[in-house]
Parts: structure tokens; sequence; C-alpha cells
């Protein structure tokens, strides 16, 4: 009966500090210096030297699945690379990696080499790496629990050669998982998050939750974007919003952070993600690349100043 229970404070995860800092679900509550020492120990280590000459390390977050992160990702990835940045893709989403087929490198496989992974590089030379560029990934699942999650990010994010790239983009995964809260930490370098929501209601009080984990993360949130954020009717030509509109512009005001743009519903973009096509080349004129473009322009704004 609602209101008759009582509430619960909190669930019962404090099993008291035994300095295993790396798997500690309480690592962006604790302010024991000591936390910092895993930075000092082997695979740690090993990740921030790696990407030490990286310039710019952003990550694209969202609440809920299907809201188009990946979507984002690569076009912002795209664009960059478009504007002469050099840019690689890393692709953290293990369960449902779309990054190989919206770049159009899916098929390839990642070899290994003396430095490590070798990233499969698209035509317009982005460098990506991705649980999808395994061999045979398209017929096996992946089934792995927690410690091999771990290792994954670790390998992808230590154990890659990256070579010459100013931007590595991280997606993300969905939500706010224990896989996302890995890979945060492993990135305490990390620029800025690009947060990614629908214009619903419900969407936006997810993405909130992205918000709230960078905060904890100590990582800038660079960006709210709304996309799905209507379309024109090819038949009327009148503007339509099937997912209401204005939900990431509220988000973004209700957490104090920059509202970067709308995303409108576009079936050209889908179709060119689908095969792997340089949407934002083919379609120059569409509201949706005209926003991507002003996307990339503000993540080279905030970054390069
Ligand atoms: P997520 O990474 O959040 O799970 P995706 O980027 O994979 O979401 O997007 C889900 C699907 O929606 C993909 O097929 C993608 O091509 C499509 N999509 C995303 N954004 C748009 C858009 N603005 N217009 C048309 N299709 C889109």
């Amino acid at each position: 009966m609602a209101g008759s229970g009582r509430s619960i404070e909190a669930l019962n995860v404090n099993y008291g500090c035994r300095l295993e800092c790396e798997a500690c679900e309480k690592y962006f509550d604790c302010e024991s210096p000591e936390k910092e020492n895993i930075y000092e120990r082997g695979r740690m280590r090993r990740v921030r030297q790696n990407l030490a000459p990286i310039k710019y390390k952003v990550a694209v977050m969202s609440g809920k699945g299907g809201v188009g992160k990946s979507s984002v990702t690569a076009a912002l990835a795209m664009g960059l690379a478009q504007r002469g940045a050099k840019v690689g893709v890393v692709d953290q989403d293990f369960d449902g990696p779309c990054i190989p087929r919206m770049l159009g490198v899916l098929g390839d496989t990642m070899q290994a080499g003396d430095k490590g992974i070798i990233p499969v590089v698209s035509k317009q030379g982005i460098k990506v790496v991705s649980t999808g560029l395994l061999p045979e990934e398209n017929d096996t699942v992946i089934t792995w629990l927690h410690a091999l999650r771990r290792n994954a990010t670790e390998e992808f994010l230590g154990h890659t050669d990256y070579g010459d790239v100013d931007y590595l983009l991280i997606d993300m995964p969905p939500g706010t998982s224990s896989d996302c809260v890995n890979v945060l930490q492993c990135l305490p370098d990390l620029s800025g998050a690009v947060v990614v929501t629908v214009p619903t209601q419900v969407s936006q009080g997810v993405a909130k939750k992205a918000i709230l984990l960078c905060r904890k993360a100590g990582v800038p949130v660079l960006g709210v974007v709304e996309n799905m954020s209507g379309y024109v009717c090819l038949h009327c030509g009148r503007e339509v919003q099937p997912l209401l509109s204005g939900g990431g512009e509220a988000l973004a005001a209700e957490m104090g952070v920059p509202f970067w743009g709308r995303i409108p519903i576009d079936a050209r973009l889908g179709e060119s993600m689908d095969r792997g096509q340089p949407f934002l080349e083919l379609f120059p004129d569409s509201p949706a690349v005209q926003t991507v473009m002003r996307l990339v322009a503000n993540l080279q704004a905030a970054m390069e100043g």
C-alpha cells in the first residue's frame, strides 16, 4: 500500500575499506588520498601513459540506450576528421557495438602489433577500436562478466597503439552501470563529456543521472544534445514533433550545463549509419548535418579555445 512502508535509507553495500580501490563501489565518493595510488599500479598506470599523448579525450554518454549516443559519436568523429583533426573512436559499448558499422569498417578485424592492438582505420582516417572488430564478432554474443569487462576496458585504453591522435572519442556504455564507472575510473584526465538525450522526460530523467555521475567523477559536462528532435514531414512540409521537444534544453538548464543543440530525425542519417556512408559529406544541406557541424565547432571551441 502506498506510503505504508518504511523508506530504504541505504542498501547494505558498505563492506569496509580493504584498499581494493579498483573494485570499490564507493570509489568516486571516497576522499582518501590512497585511492590515487591505483594510477601508479600496473595496468592503470599503463592506461594513463598510453593515452597521455592524446590531446583531448571526450566521452559521449546517455541515460538510456537507443537515443543516438553512437550516432552522435560517429557524427562528431566524421565532423572532426572533415575539419582536419586526427580522430580515434573507442567503442566501450561492448554488448551493442555499432561504431564499426556506422564508420564503415564492419567486417574488418583489429590485429595485434608490437605496441598492442592496432585499430582499424576508416576511409576518413578515423581509428576505430571496438568489440565489433574482434574476429567473428557477428556470430557471437559477448557474455563477459565483471573482471573480464574491466580487463577489456583496460586493454582498449592501455594496450592499443593509437599513434598520433588529437581527439579520442569514447562511445560509452548506455546508462550509469559499472561498465560506465569502469571507464570513468580508468580515465581520470578525461577532457569532458557530451550527454545525449531524446526530448521526452523519460530520457531526460535518465540522462540527468549521467550528468550526476560526471559530477561525482569530476568530469566536466561540455554540452547536452537533444537528438531525434522533430522532423520535417516529406508530404506536408510541416515540422512534426513525435517525441515532443525541449527536453534536452530543459535538462541543460536544470543542471546548469551548456545546451548544444537539437538534431532532427532524418531518415538519411539512419540509412547512412546503416551503410557506413559519410552522412556529413553526402547531405551537407540537411538540418541534421548543420547541427552536427555546430556540435563539432562547439567541441573544438571547448577543447582548443
Ligand atoms: P544509442 O547509441 O544511444 O543506443 P544509436 O546511435 O545506435 O543509439 O541510434 C539508434 C538508431 O537510431 C540507429 O539506427 C541510428 O541510426 C538511428 N538514429 C539516431 N539518431 C537519428 C536521427 N537523428 N535521425 C534518424 N535516425 C537516427
